[in-house]
């Protein structure tokens, strides 16, 4: 437990800062501060890590990145995590990208759950934001439903003036294919870009558009986890709201650490603090349990993104 009362069970792993998409608010243009591949946990030491915090009662775990799937070992990664002793739930965040040839590789070795990315269903307006093709996302959705997951969620970051006209088509099409639409608010996470607070727009705005189009039910419920969504029922299927910067209590039940693809453990996405594991792990020492404690310990009440937040790593180099 927390200092705050908080059981904290959930590890997102980031097994890469490396992405095959440019999403402007994740990756400030011409980045440069890529960690070195010498620093990049191996299969090995991730499968460490996660065994040791199965021993302090982690049981949740997540994959994510940059883009996980440009991870050649992605799927032995997996393989080996749902095959110890304690992990309950295993999820993966991805662009879709390379989810056709992935899905279902990714389902056989145990991912229970994939949050797919997916910002605007106009192919312009994608394109803009991500540097992608929207074909190529659509295809891993249809790979990811195809596979059979237990969940396949899509995420979808809010920008004024951009792709605020794409949340009622996107909720839509969630509504179809049965796939929780969440919308997030834009974290100031890639500075000096050409996506900034003039395009911030809060949740509870999103949800007004999408009131006009159809009735909204708060699902009282938690029906998709205990992750930070307010979820309603919408057009026989659910959408969710992630207020990370205008929602009061959003840290109240956060329940994670996040581990960064260079061995750093992250108590909060929003705050600086981060515990380097590298020493422990490769030094020989030991001492994994130890920085996972003092991580807890040092878990903040809440985040800094209101206040005095200034970006050192962009969200590509934590992970999302
Ligand atoms: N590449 C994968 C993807 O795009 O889903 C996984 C990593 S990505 C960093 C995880 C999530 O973080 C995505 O849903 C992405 O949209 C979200 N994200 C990235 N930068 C963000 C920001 N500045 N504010 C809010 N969400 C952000
Ligand atoms: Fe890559 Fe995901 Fe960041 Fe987009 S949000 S740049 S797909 S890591």
């Amino acid at each position: 437990m927390d200092p705050f009362g908080r059981t904290i069970d959930y590890l997102r792993i980031s097994v890469t800062d490396r992405c095959n998409e440019r999403c402007l608010y994740c990756m400030p243009k011409g980045y440069k501060g890529w960690a070195e591949r010498a620093d990049h946990l191996s299969a090995d030491e991730i499968v460490r890590i996660v065994e040791q915090s199965t021993t302090l009662g982690f049981r949740k775990f997540r994959l994510t990145g940059g883009e996980p799937l440009v991870r050649k070992d992605i799927v032995e990664i997996a393989r080996r995590i749902w095959d110890l002793p304690g992990v309950q739930t295993l999820g993966l965040s991805t662009n879709g990208v390379l989810l056709k040839d992935l899905a279902r590789p990714l389902k056989q070795a145990g991912v229970r759950s994939i949050n797919i990315s997916i910002d605007a269903l106009d192919p312009e307006i994608y394109h803009q934001l991500t540097g992608g093709r929207l074909e190529a996302a659509l295809e891993g959705i249809g790979a990811a439903a195809a596979a059979g997951f237990e969940v396949v969620k899509l995420n979808c970051v809010l920008l004024r003036g951009i792709n605020d006209h794409q949340i009622i088509p996107l909720a839509d099409f969630g509504a179809t294919l049965g796939m929780p639409v969440r919308f997030i608010e834009l974290m100031p996470l890639a500075p000096g870009g050409p996506v900034d607070q003039q395009h911030f727009l809060p949740v509870s705005a999103a949800r007004a558009t999408l009131a006009t189009h159809g009735p909204l039910e708060t699902a009282t419920d938690k029906p998709h986890g205990h992750g930070p969504a307010k979820y309603y029922k919408y057009r026989g299927s659910h959408v969710g709201f992630i207020g990370s910067v205008t929602c009061d209590d959003f840290c109240t039940t956060c329940n994670k650490l996040r581990l960064t693809a260079d061995g750093k453990l992250r108590p909060c996405l929003g705050r600086h603090g981060e515990i380097d594991l590298l020493p422990a792990l490769r030094d020989g020492k030991g001492g994994i349990s130890a920085a996972f404690e003092d991580a807890i310990a040092n878990k903040p009440e809440n985040h800094s993104f209101a206040e005095d937040f200034e970006v050192r790593r962009p969200m590509t180099a934590i992970g999302g």
